[in-house]
């Protein structure tokens, strides 16, 4: 079970492991993209840490909804309106509720699934955040329907996670700026893909 306190560390942690990885992701998104996916990452989740005691005292529709003004107000360029969007269909889902379930973290992830491709039209293949979130999502339902245990669900989870931003070196970007690239980025992994990895990795600790 997650309450707002404890979505709120999530968030502390994301942002530390999101930090942690500045050069690398500095480095990815300059050999396909501007170069400023991790600047624009780390300062939404900055602003996000900044905001934590105002986000801990709030309830999960609330705090939710705050998230994603700030990242939409934060994060600069197409990420900050995707995460925005993002949060903002997530927040939907945990209205009325005062602590997360497992199947309550799922739903969340499809809605920020849905909200990033509805907002950003992008699907999965395209070489972006979404390869990621999407074996995620897949992964997270099949767990639940399962009935698998939390303990494995969360490793199953953590691998799709992996192996989905993973999967973006050899693809040929369609959306986003890697496909003004020569090459759409083929060779390199997508930026987007593994700070969204980061999230979900850390995410399934935070459960676990
Ligand atoms: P910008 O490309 O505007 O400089 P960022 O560098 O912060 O923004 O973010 C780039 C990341 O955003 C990409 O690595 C990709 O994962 C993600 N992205 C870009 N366009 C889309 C889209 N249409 N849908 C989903 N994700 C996208
Ligand atoms: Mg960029
Ligand atoms: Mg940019």
């Amino acid at each position: 079970q997650l309450t707002t306190k404890d979505y709120v560390d999530y968030i502390k942690k994301a942002y530390e492991r999101i930090h942690a990885q500045g050069d690398y992701i500095t480095e990815l998104d300059s050999a396909t993209g501007d170069g400023d996916h991790w600047t624009n990452i780390n300062m939404g989740f900055e602003k996000l840490v900044e905001a934590a005691p105002e986000l801990e005292a709030m309830d999960l529709f609330s705090a939710f909804k705050k998230i994603s003004m700030i990242m939409m107000s934060v994060i600069g360029g197409s990420g900050g309106v995707l995460y925005g969007s993002a949060y903002m269909e997530a927040a939907k889902t945990v209205k009325g509720k005062e602590a997360l379930e497992s199947a309550d973290v799922c739903a969340i992830l499809e809605a920020m699934m849905n909200g990033i491709m509805t907002r950003g039209k992008a699907h999965p293949g395209d070489k972006t955040m979404l390869d990621t979130l999407a074996p995620v999502v897949e992964c997270y339902k099949a767990c639940l329907a399962e009935g698998a245990d939390e303990k494995t669900t969360c490793e199953k989870v953590k691998a799709a996670a992996e192996a989905g931003y993973q999967s973006t070196m050899d693809m040929e970007a369609v959306r986003g700026r890697a496909y003004y690239q020569a090459n759409k980025g083929v060779g390199h992994l997508d930026p987007g893909a593994v700070t969204m990895y980061y999230q979900v990795d850390t995410l399934m600790d935070c459960i676990a």
